[in-house]
């Protein structure tokens, strides 16, 4: 009998070295960023490295994975398109609860329907990368995709598919880019706009930060469905006080804010007028933040360092939304996973981030 030779063994002791591995660390947040070529190599690289995707990787676990396509164009300070599928208020809640790391905020939403009631109508409109991370595959609503052009027909794993399209304004010498998350900006004018920041804001919004209260006339109206009044996620989570939600019929200057236990703390202010700039942004209040409605010039910043308005310092209330709509942080453990099915059916959303001030 002869020993079975070493180069049997090793591989095999690899294999299980590996497996364990995997098994014993959870993954880390997977966004891709395809880049149009006047993005550049350079900027490209910083993007889908510590400047951005790196920043989402540290916080953020597997749970979290998108292709994203990013070009320059002739918008406002940044813009993003992502296709949005409805499906029911159970379907999202149930696959929230399987998943969620994030009792606090669950449970402000509760099981027995709704909690928008009547000024919503059952229905939750999702991005294909939150769909992805709550395991939802009602009606396609993980692989409803778009391309690079906007066109919304496309299969998310498909060439050319993306959970979003960025598209930051290409107005000349507009932006900085700082080396880290806190570089600090240029120490003279002109006044220049965190690029990163900007990538940051508009790629939560295609994560699924989004309002349905739309703001293009000048009454609110819901963008995510002509049909009806589909809520988003964030959406579940925004009060004008404690125990008090708000939505579409108090979305005309009055105060709304984000709140994960009910609306007894105030993480931040969402603004909350038809004033052009996305509901599901923040009012500018300083100490300012990534997804403020209007960009900052002057001021670096990212969700990793973010604080919160209202002197309650409440720390990262972008990463705090991005957690209680679906996607889970490293530190925290994962559940396991079941689903439900309902109908739904894809629309499509457009957000914008305005300038702040002069360029
Ligand atoms: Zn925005």
């Amino acid at each position: 009998m002869t020993p079975r030779p070493r180069t049997g063994t090793l591989p095999r002791l690899g294999t299980l070295i590996l497996a364990l591995f995997i098994t014993s660390v959870p993954g880390f947040a997977s966004l891709l960023y395809t880049c149009d070529p006047t993005i550049g190599t350079t900027t490209c690289a910083a993007i889908n490295g510590s400047s951005v995707s790196g920043i989402y990787s540290s916080i953020f676990t597997s749970s979290m994975s998108a292709d994203i396509y990013i070009t320059y164009g002739n918008t406002g300070v940044g813009q993003s398109s992502t296709p949005l599928t409805a499906i029911s208020y159970s379907t999202y809640y149930n696959a929230l609860a399987a998943h969620t790391d994030d009792p606090t905020a669950l449970a402000s939403l509760g099981s027995s329907g709704d909690p928008l009631g009547a000024q919503s109508d059952n229905t939750v409109s999702i991005t294909p990368a939150l769909a992805n991370a709550l395991s939802i595959h009602t009606s396609g609503a993980n692989t409803a995709g778009i391309q690079a052009d906007g066109a919304t027909s496309c299969v998310l794993g498909n060439s050319g598919c993306y959970d979003g399209v960025i598209t930051i304004s290409n107005t000349a010498g507009a932006f900085y880019f700082p080396d880290s998350p806190t570089s600090p900006p240029p120490s003279a004018p002109p006044y220049q706009i965190d690029f990163y920041s900007v990538v940051e804001h508009e790629t939560d919004e295609v994560l699924g930060t989004i309002s349905c209260i739309g703001t293009r006339s000048s009454a609110a109206y819901d963008q995510c469905s002509p049909l009806g009044t589909n809520a988003s996620p964030a959406d579940l989570f925004r009060y004008s006080a404690a125990g008090v939600r708000s939505f579409l019929n108090a979305a005309n200057g009055t105060s709304a804010y984000f709140s994960i236990n009910g609306g007894v703390t105030d993480i931040a202010d969402y603004n909350n007028s038809p004033n052009g700039q996305d509901y599901g942004d923040w009012l500018n209040l300083y100490p300012y933040l990534v997804q403020d409605g209007e960009a900052s010039p002057d001021v670096t910043l990212d969700i990793s360092t973010d604080v919160g308005t209202n002197g309650n310092a409440y720390p990262r209330p972008e990463v705090a939304v991005l957690n209680a709509i679906g996607y889970n942080q490293i530190v925290a453990p994962e559940p396991g996973t079941f689903g439900l099915l309902a109908a739904g059916f894809v629309s499509f959303a457009v957000f914008g981030k305005r300038l702040r001030g002069k360029l």
